[in-house]
């Protein structure tokens, strides 16, 4: 049996309020200013579901910018703990449901699976992803900087999801990817009813619609197999490192990006251990004891979180480590990003083999 469903509008407030009562519900909601980014929603008619695709992706609720990991008292007498040695376990246990996740960031938090939860597993993301549950929409209206179409990451997505809703216009196709969906939607089965066909031929007709409206259509296969064969060059890097302010904003903005540091705050009550968003492109990215830099030169580390996408992640994964969600374009002050990236990669290949 299907597990697809379908939602009335009208009967999508109760919902989400049923499900609220079980964890805390996130959603895009307006910042002040005409910023949108992923919140706790308190009231519901606040969701802005009219949003640009590249809105920051909700990867902070599974991998935060700032993480508290434990905290410990009891190393010196002046923390007011008579020198009894205490660890406090920080990890965050809340369980949430985020609602109107883009297909592309679903397929970003399957790529943070495989890094987080792989062989080496991250207790911390570990927890968080236990207890989160993401609702999709599918994407209706791709920015121009989209390119998960290429990819197989968006708008729409077979597998992989919780929930991936389709906007019918009244209506919502529902469909329920995991085995928890399935059980958050039949325990309360009253608001939702069968498919008909009808259903059935405007959700297609949603999808060609969808896919129809892509501006960029890259595939980074091309690329990749253009940089194995050796056909880019260091000047090539160089060229795109000329324009790089390493202001650290790709790997900031993109919704796959792991990079991490580990710091030590010391305060009155003792001393807290916290990791935070880091970037390889910085300088002092994974500086080691003694000052060593193993990637000083900034094209080393351009050409590396390159490769690190195009590159390693197709070899450990079988995936590319970008989902086409085009934000690094938005982001980056210097016009490089991806999508551009790799259109002249492919160009410089394509101009070496009529040379
Ligand atoms: S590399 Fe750029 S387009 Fe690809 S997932 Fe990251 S931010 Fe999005
Ligand atoms: S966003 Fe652009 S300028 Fe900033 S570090 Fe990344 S590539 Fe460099």
């Amino acid at each position: 049996m299907k597990s697809e469903w379908v939602l009335s509008k009208d009967h999508l407030s109760y919902w989400l309020r049923q499900l609220r009562n079980e964890r805390e519900l996130i959603g895009p909601l307006r910042d002040g200013g005409k910023d949108i980014l992923f919140r706790t929603v308190d009231m519901l008619h606040e969701i802005v579901l009219e949003c640009p695709s590249s809105l920051p992706s909700p990867k902070g609720f599974l991998f935060p910018q700032y993480e508290a990991m434990f905290s410990c008292r009891g190393l010196s007498l002046s923390d007011g703990s008579d020198g009894k040695r205490e660890i406090s376990d920080l990890r965050d246990r809340t369980r949430r449901v985020i609602f109107g996740v883009r297909s592309c960031d679903v397929s970003a938090v399957r790529l943070l699976d495989a890094f987080c939860l792989g062989k080496l597993r991250d207790p911390y993301y570990e927890e968080r992803r236990r207890n989160t549950f993401l609702i999709s929409l599918v994407c209706n209206n791709p920015d121009p900087t989209c390119f998960c179409l290429g990819l197989g990451t968006g708008p729409y997505l077979e597998e992989g999801f919780d929930i991936q809703m389709t906007d019918l216009g009244d209506r919502y196709f529902v469909q329920a990817g995991s085995p928890e969906a399935v059980r958050t939607v039949r325990a309360m089965n009253f608001f939702f009813r069968k498919p008909r066909k009808v259903d059935y031929e405007d959700q297609y007709e949603v999808f060609l619609s969808s896919k129809a409206r892509f501006r960029k259509r890259i595939n980074l296969e091309g690329p990749r197999q253009a940089i194995l064969s050796g056909k880019v060059g260091d000047d090539f890097w160089q060229e795109v490192t000329d324009r790089c302010f390493e202001c650290g904003g790709c790997s900031y903005s993109c919704p796959v990006c792991t990079c991490f540091t580990v710091t030590d705050r010391i305060n009155p009550e003792g001393i807290e251990r916290a990791r935070l968003w880091d970037s390889c492109m910085f300088k002092g990215f994974t500086r080691m004891a003694g000052g060593v830099l193993p990637n000083e030169k900034r094209v080393q580390r351009t050409k590396r979180w390159y490769y690190h996408k195009l590159v390693h992640y197709p070899r450990t994964t079988g995936k590319f480590g970008c989902v086409g969600c085009g934000r690094c374009a938005v982001a980056c002050p210097g016009k490089i990003d991806m999508a551009r990236t790799a259109t002249k990669i492919k160009g410089l290949a394509l101009k070496e083999e009529v040379e």
